[in-house]
C-alpha cells in the first residue's frame, strides 16, 4: 500500500500536499523547531488545516507536525464520535506548546499511533499536565488538562521532542502489542485472500 495523501485548497488555491509519515523516518526522531509566526513554514492556519485533515481521514485523535513531514512544534487534536457521520465534540491545535508542569500518579492506557498501524501498547503515563501554547493567531493560552486530553497531549509531546511510543513502552508491553500486530495483519491477509 502506497502512503495516502491529502490535497486541500487553501485560500490562496494552493494545494497542500501533506502526507502521513511512517514509523521508521528519520523525521519522528527529530525534536522539532518552534513555529516561527515571523518567517512560518506555512500558513498556520493551512497547517492546521491539513492536519486535521489527515488526522480525521486515518480516524486519529492527535496528530503531530513531524507526522505530516513538517519541521515545526505545532499540535492537533480532535475527539467525539468518529461513528456518527465524523461529528466530533471539538478539535485543537497548539502551536508552540510548553509544558508547566506534569503531575498526580501514573496511569496505564492503551495507545496507538497513526505512524505505527496496527500497534497498539500499554503505556504508563502522568495524570494530569499544564501546559502553555499559541493559537494559529499567536494568542497566548494556558491549561491544566486531566483524562483522555492529558493522555493525547503527552503522547503528542513527545512526537515534537523526537520521541515514538515505542521508546515510552516497557519491553513486555512492546514485545505483547508486536505480537499481536502480526496476529492482526497475518487475520488480514487471510480476510483478503478469501474476500
Ligand atoms: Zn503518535
Amino acid at each position: 500500500m502506497g502512503l495516502l495523501g491529502v490535497a486541500i485548497p487553501s485560500r490562496y488555491d494552493i494545494i497542500i500536499d501533506m502526507r502521513l509519515v511512517k514509523e521508521h523516518d528519520e523525521i519522528l526522531r527529530r525534536r522539532l523547531k518552534p513555529f516561527d509566526f515571523e518567517d512560518p513554514v506555512m500558513d498556520p492556519h493551512e497547517l492546521v488545516a491539513g492536519m486535521q485533515a489527515i488526522r480525521k481521514e486515518f480516524g486519529g485523535v492527535g496528530l503531530a507536525a513531524n507526522q505530516v513531514g513538517i519541521d515545526a512544534r505545532v499540535i492537533v487534536i480532535g475527539m467525539g464520535s468518529f461513528e456518527s457521520e465524523g461529528t466530533e465534540e471539538f478539535e485543537t491545535a497548539y502551536f508552540n506548546p510548553v509544558v508547566k508542569s506534569i503531575m498526580q500518579g501514573e496511569i496505564k492506557m492503551i495507545e496507538g499511533c497513526l505512524s505505527f498501524p496496527d500497534l497498539f501498547i500499554e503505556i504508563k503515563r502522568k495524570q494530569n499536565l499544564v501546559m502553555s501554547w499559541q493559537d494559529a493567531d499567536q494568542k497566548q493560552w494556558g491549561e491544566r488538562f486531566g483524562g483522555m486530553v492529558s493522555r493525547i497531549l503527552q503522547h503528542e509531546l513527545d512526537h515534537l521532542d523526537g520521541v515514538v511510543f515505542t521508546q515510552r513502552a516497557q519491553h513486555h508491553a512492546l514485545d505483547k502489542a508486536r505480537k499481536n500486530r502480526k496476529l492482526t495483519q497475518r487475520r488480514r491477509k487471510r480476510l483478503d485472500r478469501a474476500i
